[in-house]
């Protein structure tokens, strides 16, 4: 029986090969109709035997092309129109597009195969890519996703290239970067083009010069990461202590000479993403020790363009590469900004004529010892990947983030898209580049914001932003985001018993809270314990001064610090009269043991104290661990306080009896993650709940993960952690978003 059906596809479908796919089993089904892009997705109507119809859906569902992520699949009949052929109409304009745009994918193998075949008309060329890889959030700049809307619309096609674009059954049908060497992008190197350019800058990184190469997201800095000189002048200019460096490398058998691979860290290298992927080195490995100063792992990421690959092939050893910018500031991306801001910085610029129209930068994943991943940073090859939320927002939302880490999120139907990373906001460039993020998320996704949801914290630039904004706002505590970034990446609405600890966040009775025991669901939440509150001695001066924060917990567990620091007694005094903002925050108790144990009084990058001291208990075995006590105990208001001071003084005792500092750390990850869960059971059992989250920037910490998550499973609970959305600030935006889709 002949029928016609009409199929709507909502997701990330355009530019991922999604109507060749279509075209190609329409045909080879013997099917006549139409398929098209248009603002909401793909939409395709067939006609044929029933047996064929039905099978296009099936494909749809089970076989998607590769890149495709697939939202809603909605299949309605309509009346048979007599059509013969199967055709791809072209792009439909207008209307608010709700389609969903490709993240940017690596080189796939069969471009990769093309550019080593030296008859190939692509050989050795660096721009070359296809359906199933190449750029895309990067160079778009308009939805429907089309040539003419990217940075691609000023190169005009050759005939073949148009020929191979022009045919549904080409891997480059509709491919809207693809290019060759006839009519594409050129490498630029001073006055020197395409191969030679590339020559220049190997030549340049074989004699340890810092070359600034542009890539997909933005410039990165490379240099030989071998060179111990080369690495330590890199540090110098780019005025970066000891922030670890990450280092690309060729393939995976390049990378196993670095670290020890396990399979989920194999995984996350070679996904299309490409991200930097955490993962212990091995004592052997040929690294300058500047690369990853103090730390048991590195940075590792595959080469993920096509220049990357022929730079590496050229060089033939592993390069570091860093963002391509001057201590914090955002990455550099354009031409003109990159020759004046990072020209100082380096030997010569490996540069391009395709343009980049949206910084990313590299996303970060951590392979944890239990085999699975967690995303640190979620940035280029992730963002805009949306999420699915579990109460969609009844009109759009923008969602503005925290202060550090910073991404911003709008919701789009029933998802929140994410940005990229756009970093600390505290500078004046990343606060410019915050503003563009947030009209290009906007604009990609034809959003006009309606409500603005922000953290409470009155100080912070996005806070501020909000105000100005003209809109509706909602004010989301900051933890309470967390927990709902948590429950959203779960499809969970809670309630749940959840660990939210961080840094710092603003609390709603004005302190600064961060260790923190909330009962959460996406509506509420309400504060049922925390750690024990302390003087933060020198507000913010505290966070890059460990030491400060030793002093504060020393007072409190009434031990002797007066090894501290030689200006211990003025913050003393401090500390005594009670002067400085009050914390509750497990990051700055990290920080404290770091500066009580003697490893680091200052810090020069967030969180040094503290990865430091992980970094160390690791060559503990967890069973070797010491366990010393922390006293759990309730406030005046019947809120659960956990009050480590037992346990400093037993560390501040050990340190002086002369215990190994490893030893220490570990019983200190051991004592507080036991304490930490054994609170939180007893809160879960008080208030019914069966499932704890884990959130906030301290559950990066992979040894404290695992303690506090193997307590919470023994005790019979189920544990939500973080997978895709970091746990960190960066997921801040999403649960902004999820909270006030919830609640208005
Ligand atoms: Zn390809
Ligand atoms: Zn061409």
């Amino acid at each position: 029986m002949t029928v016609r059906r009409q199929i709507r596809v909502t997701g990330t479908v355009q530019g991922v090969g999604f109507r060749p796919f279509v075209y190609r089993h329409a045909t080879r089904l013997g099917l006549a109709g139409w398929v098209q892009n248009d603002s909401a997705g793909v939409l395709i109507e067939v006609e044929g035997d029933e047996g064929a119809v039905l099978e296009v859906s099936r494909l749809l569902v089970d076989d998607p092309p590769p890149l495709a992520r697939i939202g809603t699949i909605t299949a309605t009949p309509v009346p048979v129109e007599g059509d013969t052929t199967f055709a791809i109409v072209e792009s439909e304009s207008g209307g608010a597009p709700t389609a969903a745009v490709s993240v940017d994918t690596a080189t796939c193998t069969a471009c990769l195969a093309e550019i080593d075949d030296p008859i190939d008309r692509r050989y050795r060329y660096p721009f070359t890519n296809c359906t199933d890889c190449g750029p895309r959030y990067t160079i778009v700049r308009s939805v429907p996703y089309d040539r003419p809307g990217t940075t691609m619309a000023r190169f005009t096609m050759c005939e073949a290239c148009q020929a191979e674009y022009d045919d549904p059954l080409d891997r480059r049908f509709h491919a809207q970067p693809n290019a060759c060497p006839e009519c594409g992008p050129r490498l630029l190197w001073g006055h020197l083009e395409g191969d030679a350019a590339l020559e220049a800058a190997i030549a340049a990184l074989e004699v340890g010069g810092i070359v600034a190469v542009k890539g997909i997201g933005g410039f990165h800095l490379a240099v030989d990461a071998a060179n111990e000189e080369a690495v330590g002048e890199l540090r110098r200019r780019k005025a970066r202590d000891d922030k670890p460096f990450a280092v690309m490398v060729r393939d995976l058998d390049e990378a196993r000479t670095l670290c020890t691979l396990s399979d989920a860290a194999t995984d996350a290298l070679t996904s299309a993403g490409r991200p930097i992927v955490l993962a212990p080195r091995r004592e052997d490995a040929p690294v300058a020790s500047g690369v990853a100063p103090n730390l048991p792992e590195l940075g590792l990421l595959l080469a993920y363009s096509p220049l990357h690959h022929l730079l590496l092939r050229g060089v033939g050893r592993p390069l570091v590469m860093t963002s391509g910018n001057v201590s914090d500031e955002p990455i550099a991306h354009e031409d003109a900004d990159a020759s004046e801001r990072l020209a100082a910085l380096v030997d010569g610029v490996l540069g391009h004529d395709r343009g980049i129209h949206i910084r990313c930068d590299d996303s970060v994943v951590r392979a944890t010892s239990a085999g699975r991943t967690q995303v640190l940073r979620r940035s280029r090859g992730f963002a805009p990947q949306p999420l699915s939320m579990v109460t969609p927002a009844s009109r759009p939302i923008l969602a503005v983030g925290a202060e550090l880490k910073s991404t911003v999120a709008v919701t789009v139907g029933d998802d929140v898209v994410a940005s990229h990373h756009i970093g600390d906001l505290e500078h004046f460039a990343t606060y410019r580049s915050f503003l563009q993020a947030i009209d290009h998320l906007c604009a990609l996704y034809a959003v006009a914001p309606e409500l603005v949801a922000h953290d409470l914290h009155p100080e912070y630039l996005s806070t501020k932003l909000a105000a100005d904004l003209d809109l509706p706002s909602i004010g989301v505590q900051h933890h309470h985001a967390h927990v709902a970034s948590c429950l959203t990446e779960h499809g969970r609405t809670g309630p749940v018993l959840a660990l939210a600890f961080d840094g710092l966040g603003y609390g709603t009775d004005g302190t600064l809270w961060g260790g923190e025991f909330l009962v959460a669901d996406l509506r509420r939440f309400e504060r049922v314990g925390h750690l024990a509150p302390v003087t933060m001695p020198g507000g913010v001066a505290a966070i890059l001064e460990p030491w400060r924060m030793g002093v504060a917990w020393a007072h409190r567990a009434g031990v002797d610090d007066s090894f501290v620091d030689s200006r211990r007694d003025a913050v003393h005094d401090l500390v005594a009269r009670g002067h400085g903002p009050v914390t509750t925050s497990m990051g700055r108790l990290f920080d404290a043991v770091a500066a009580l144990l003697g490893l680091r009084p200052r810090v020069t990058y967030e969180a040094q104290a503290a990865i430091e001291l992980e970094a160390l208990a690791r060559s503990v075995p967890r069973a070797e661990a010491p366990t010393f006590p922390v006293e759990i105990g309730r406030n005046a208001s019947g809120s659960l306080v956990i009050d480590p001071s037992p346990l400093i003084a037993e560390l501040v005792a050990g340190r002086t009896r002369g215990v190994s500092t490893p030893v220490l750390a570990a019983a200190f990850h051991e004592s507080i993650g036991r304490a930490a869960a054994a609170a939180g059971a007893d809160l879960a059992r008080d208030h019914g709940l069966q499932t704890v989250a884990l959130t906030g920037g301290v559950f990066q910490n992979p040894r404290l993960s695992d303690i506090v998550e193997e307590a919470f499973t023994a005790a019979g609970l189920e544990v939500l952690v973080h997978r895709i959305v970091p746990p960190n600030d960066g997921g801040i935006s999403i649960g902004q978003a999820a909270i006030a889709a919830a609640t208005s």
